[in-house]
């Protein structure tokens, strides 16, 4: 940075929302040298501008810091662009033709990979061996569903794994059965890897391939930002070097913390080699600094762990109340020391049970630790239990949001509020009672379980009804815990600063202040200038890192 006054980019005439502590608005902002250097009125502004600035004049369009992504899984839905897709589609019928479709384009595929269906689209939540066999009758067929939950499989996959009526299920999950005890085609949670324990892996390049599509979905997005959710060495996850080499060459343009995968398997012996896997970083834009601990499973296939027995068919309390997949005495041994060495502590717990075993952690490690600045995150919360919603901001655990799943479609009308049951449905996605409770709010999308836009995840936060283009099928009859809505700053806050901050990105990024990383996008409107109810239909159109255009649409 010279001493010459002059900026290398200005943005002018927009409604720059910066995201400060005062929520200031703003029309125009100047950088230099990546960094913002002014926030003001336009006539403040223009006079940063020489011979060689660039301008972007937004007439009236919004500026808003990068979105940051607090839960996500970009190489994993690269990967799924590259291969079988089915995020896109909503019924067995498309599912089907979609499959067969890539079959036949990929005649030398010795396995048919990819996924991303829904579990309404079939009776139960569960596809049939019989549908793969039809069109894919000659090799394996691993699809897992749009959570990676489930998986689908046809026959000659079951054959190779060696699953029969005979086969046990594993302590971690469920072998789909029919009537008659035969292997229905679905494989739950760890019964998947019965079978995607034989599929290759990607290869080095696949998975580097993978992040860059990935990354460029989410530029394209206005993300510039992220937590990976699993970051692991080998097998399905294993993208580790991926992002090592990426952050090396400057190919990674987004800033990406890795949160390394705990093997649920193993025990705290495994603490030596996240610590090594840390050492390998930061390179680049990327950071490997946090631990993913996955507590529970999800609630359509009864997994999630919950404090009260899940509700049978008939309404009645079963003997079923999901998988703690780490021991709580073992999971408060490993934040505590998760918490001493500095990492962070990123956990899935979805239900109720889940989440008090990651809060019980959390306290056991700052009894043990003190405070100290790791942030750890629980992300998911689908089910608080009210006790619960205050031991967030007394223990400073954030809640991690993916607030898209917090509306009334298929899967939770048919999948999921029956099983909870009352009054424990209520208590789902409470996003308004823990700002209520001072928690800190991050958010993010868990792409590719559901989209990766947070224009349509700020639209749900708001409205508490999905997008009506989206794919799934969705009931906007009846807006969802209309009580735990959120206000639109609040919704931007927690996709921006909230989700820096769990990043440990907010000194830099997270909103638009001088010294800060111009980390930007441009949106076509302003989306406060709009109903509330048509978030949705704004779109990105050019998103920046440390000032370079990393996305620009068609129309920007
Ligand atoms: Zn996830």
């Amino acid at each position: 940075m010279s001493g010459n006054g002059h900026a290398e980019l200005i943005f002018v005439g927009g409604a720059v929302y910066t995201v400060d502590a005062a929520r200031r608005w703003a029309q125009g902002v100047a950088v230099r040298g990546g960094r913002i250097v002014a926030v003001g009125s336009d006539d403040e502004i223009v006079q940063l501008r020489g011979d060689g600035t660039e301008v972007v004049d937004l007439s009236g369009r919004m500026l808003v810091p990068g979105f940051q992504d607090a839960h996500v899984h970009p190489v994993a839905g690269g990967l799924d662009m590259l291969r079988c897709e089915l995020h896109h589609l909503g019924s067995a019928a498309e599912y089907v033709a979609a499959i067969k479709a890539y079959a036949e384009a990929n005649p030398d595929a010795d396995w048919i990979l990819g996924g991303g269906w829904a579990m309404d689209a079939f009776p139960g939540g569960t596809p049939t061996k019989e549908l793969l066999d039809d069109v894919v009758p000659d090799r394996p067929v691993y699809l897992p569903n749009r959570d990676g939950h489930s998986g689908w499989v046809n026959s000659v996959a079951l054959k190779l794994a060696g699953i029969t009526r005979d086969t046990p299920d594993p302590a971690d999950g469920r072998i789909e059965r029919d009537a008659q005890g035969e292997p229905q085609g679905t494989l739950h949670e760890g019964a998947q890897s019965l079978v995607s324990d034989l599929a290759p892996p990607p290869t080095d390049e696949e998975m580097l391939q993978g992040l860059l599509k990935g990354q460029a979905h989410m530029l394209s997005l206005g993300i510039t930002a992220w937590q990976d959710a699993i970051v692991d060495e080998g097998g399905e996850f294993g993208n580790l070097d991926a992002h090592l080499r990426a952050g090396a060459d400057g190919t990674l343009k987004a800033r990406v913390i890795g949160a390394l995968w705990w093997d649920r398997t193993k025990g705290l012996e495994q603490i030596d080699d996240l610590v090594a896997r840390r050492a390998r970083g930061p390179v680049g834009r990327f950071s490997p600094t946090s631990v993913k601990i996955m507590q529970d499973g999800v609630c359509e296939n009864f997994t999630a762990a919950v404090l009260e027995p899940y509700l049978d068919a008939d309404g009645q309390p079963g003997a079923n109340r999901g998988i703690s997949f780490v021991d709580p005495e073992v999971l408060n041994e490993a934040v505590v020391r998760l918490d001493a060495l500095g990492f962070q502590v990123h956990f899935h717990s979805l239900a109720e049970r889940a989440v008090r075993e990651a809060l019980d952690a959390i306290e056991t490690a700052r009894r043990t630790n003190g405070w100290t600045d790791g942030r750890h995150h629980l992300a998911h919360i689908q089910v608080v239990h009210p006790d619960d919603l205050p031991r967030f901001r007394a223990l400073g655990a954030v809640a991690n949001a993916q607030p898209l799943w917090a509306a009334h479609e298929a899967q939770m009308d048919e999948l999921t509020i029956p099983f909870l049951g009352e009054p424990r449905w209520r208590w789902q996605y409470p996003f308004a009672s823990l700002v209520a409770h001072g928690a800190t709010l991050a958010m993010g999308s868990d792409w590719p379980v559901s989209s990766a836009d947070p224009i349509e995840e700020i639209h749900v936060a708001v409205n508490r009804q999905m997008p009506s283009d989206y794919p799934y099928r969705v009931d906007n009859r009846e807006v969802f815990l209309p009580e735990e809505r959120i206000d639109l700053p609040t919704a931007l806050a927690g996709f921006t600063m909230g989700s820096a901050y769990v990043n440990h990105l907010d000194r830099d990024t997270g909103s638009i202040e001088v010294g800060k990383y111009a980390d930007l996008a441009v949106l076509d409107r302003d989306l406060f200038a709009h109903p509330a109810d048509e978030i949705a239909s704004a779109s990105v159109q050019q998103t920046f890192v440390e000032g370079e255009r990393v996305y620009a649409s068609r129309d920007a």
